[in-house]
C-alpha cells in the first residue's frame, strides 16, 4: 500500500522535505507503534496546528497583551484555559508551556531558589530528568535528591519517600514518571508534601488522557501543581500545561511568561483546545479504558509466554519488559522489533545491572494502537510477535523478522491510523 504525499503545496516548494514526510507517513501507517508517549493526533488536531495562527507573537496573557493584534488569539487562548479547567476539574490552567520540560522548569522558578533541594523519583527507577536528575538543568541548579522503587514489587516505596523529606525538607516534591506501570499515589505523596510543607507537582505528562478519561485516578486534590505534556496519551500538539490551585495561579503564570518564555506557540495552542474537545467527549473516556484494558491483556499475554514485566503487569498504559531472562539486551531486541515493523523503545529496569545506553528492558504502551482501533482480541497476537521478534533477535533471523514485518503491515492496513492520509 503506497500513501500520496498529502501536502501539494509542500510537494512543490519543497520535494525533498515533502517526500521525508510521506515517507513517515507511511512509516506510521505500516507500523505498530508501541512507544507509550507517543500517539496518532486527530485530523482536526494536526489541521490546527498548520494554521496561520502560527504567524503570531503575543506575548503576554489573554486581555494582557504585550502586542495589538490579538482579537483572535486572545479568544482562541481562553478557548484552551477553560476547556483544561473544564476536563482536569482544575481552578487554573496555564496553557503556553512550550512542552513537558519547559513546564517543569517553570514549576522550579515558581516555587524554589537555585540550590533548593527538590525531592523526584530516579531516572533509573521510572522518574524523568526533569525531577532533579543530574545531567538535567534541574539537577544542576537545584538539589536533586532521589527516591525509588521496592526491590522485588518495583512499587513506590513510601517509606523511603517520607524519610527522605523528612531529612531533606525538600521545596518541591515532584511525583509521576516516565516508565512507571502502575497507579500513581497521588494522595500518599500530598500527605507526604503537606507534613513537610513542600509544594507537590504532580507531573502526568504520560497519564493525562487517562486521567483525562477518567482511567486513572486525578491528582487535582492532592496535588498544588499538575504538569502535563499535551501530547502523549491527551492525542494534542506537542506541547504543554500547567494546573493549579488558584492561589498558585500567580506564581504559575509569572514563572512561565516572563520568567521562562516569549512569546506563546498560538497554533499549539489552538490545537490543544481542538484535543481538549475530543477530550471532553464521552467517545474519549472509551478510548482511555480501552487503552488500559489493552495493556492489561498485552501484559497477560506476555505473562503467558514467559516474560518478565517490572511489577508484574500494569494499571496503566504502558508495560516495561525486563529482558535479562531471556539473554537479549534491550537496544538488540528493540532494534530487532523495529526491523520487524514494531517500535519501541529500550528502557533501563529499577536496579538495571546494565549501562542507561544498553539497559536490560523494552517499554511498550498502548496508546496508539488503541487509536487505530485495535482492541484486546489482538493484544495476544502483538504478543505473539514480540515474542517471535525476541527470539529471532537472539538468533540472528533476519528472515523472521522480514516476515512479521509484512504480517504487522497486512494487520493494520485494516485499521487506518487517524490524522493519516488513506488511499
Ligand atoms: C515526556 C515527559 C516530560 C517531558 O516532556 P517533553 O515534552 O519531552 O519535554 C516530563 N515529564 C514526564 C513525566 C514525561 O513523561
Amino acid at each position: 500500500m503506497s500513501l500520496p504525499i498529502s501536502h501539494p503545496a509542500l510537494s512543490v516548494a519543497d520535494p525533498e522535505l515533502a517526500a521525508l514526510v510521506g515517507a513517515e507517513e507511511q512509516l506510521q501507517a505500516d507500523t505498530l507503534r508501541l512507544i507509550p508517549s507517543e500517539n496518532y493526533v486527530s485530523a482536526a488536531v494536526l489541521e490546527a496546528t498548520g494554521t496561520v495562527l502560527q504567524n503570531k507573537y503575543s506575548e503576554g496573557y489573554a486581555g494582557r497583551r504585550y502586542y495589538e493584534g490579538q482579537q483572535n488569539i486572545d479568544q482562541v487562548e481562553t478557548l484552551a484555559v477553560e476547556r483544561a479547567k473544564a476536563v482536569f476539574g482544575v481552578e487554573h490552567a496555564n496553557v503556553q508551556p512550550y512542552s513537558g520540560s519547559p513546564a517543569n522548569l517553570a514549576a522550579y522558578l515558581a516555587f524554589a531558589e537555585p540550590g533548593d533541594t527538590v525531592l523526584g523519583m530516579a531516572l533509573p527507577m521510572g522518574g524523568h530528568l526533569t525531577h532533579g536528575w543530574g545531567v538535567s538543568a534541574t539537577g544542576r541548579w537545584f538539589r536533586g535528591v532521589q527516591y525509588g522503587v521496592r526491590p522485588g514489587s518495583a512499587l513506590i516505596d513510601f517509606d523511603e519517600v517520607r524519610d527522605l523529606a523528612r531529612k531533606e525538607r525538600p521545596k518541591i516534591i515532584f511525583c509521576g514518571g516516565t516508565a512507571v506501570p502502575r497507579t500513581i499515589d497521588f494522595a500518599a505523596f500530598g500527605e507526604i508534601a503537606r507534613e513537610v510543607d513542600a509544594v507537590l507537582v504532580a507531573d502526568i505528562a504520560h497519564i493525562a488522557g487517562l486521567v483525562a478519561g477518567g482511567a486513572h485516578p486525578s491528582p487535582v486534590p492532592h496535588a498544588d501543581v499538575i504538569s502535563t505534556t499535551t501530547h502523549k496519551t491527551l492525542r494534542g500538539p506537542r506541547g504543554a500545561m500547567l494546573m493549579s490551585r488558584a492561589s498558585h495561579a500567580k506564581a504559575v503564570d509569572k514563572a512561565v511568561f516572563p520568567g521562562l518564555q516569549g512569546g506563546p506557540h498560538n497554533h499549539t495552542t489552538a490545537a490543544i483546545a481542538v484535543a481538549l474537545r475530543e477530550a471532553a467527549a464521552p467517545s474519549f473516556r472509551d478510548y482511555a479504558h480501552a487503552v488500559v484494558a489493552n495493556a492489561k491483556a498485552l501484559a497477560e499475554a506476555l505473562l503467558a509466554r514467559g516474560y518478565d514485566l517490572v511489577s508484574g503487569g500494569t494499571d496503566n498504559h504502558l508495560v516495561l519488559i525486563d529482558l535479562t531472562s531471556k539473554d537479549v539486551p534491550g537496544k538488540v531486541a528493540a532494534k530487532a522489533l523495529d526491523r520487524a515493523g514494531i517500535v519501541v523503545n529500550y528502557n533501563t529496569v529499577p536496579f538495571d545491572p546494565r549501562k542507561p545506553f544498553d539497559p536490560s528492558g523494552i517499554r511498550i504502551g498502548t496508546p496508539s494502537l488503541t487509536s487505530r482501533g485495535l482492541g484486546t482480541d489482538r493484544m495476544p497476537l502483538v504478543a505473539e510477535w514480540i515474542d517471535r521478534s525476541v527470539t529471532a533477535a537472539a538468533k540472528g533471523d533476519e528472515d523472521a523478522l522480514a516476515v512479521i514485518r509484512g504480517e504487522v503491515a497486512e494487520l493494520l492496513a485494516g485499521y487506518p491510523a487517524p490524522g493519516l492520509p488513506t488511499d
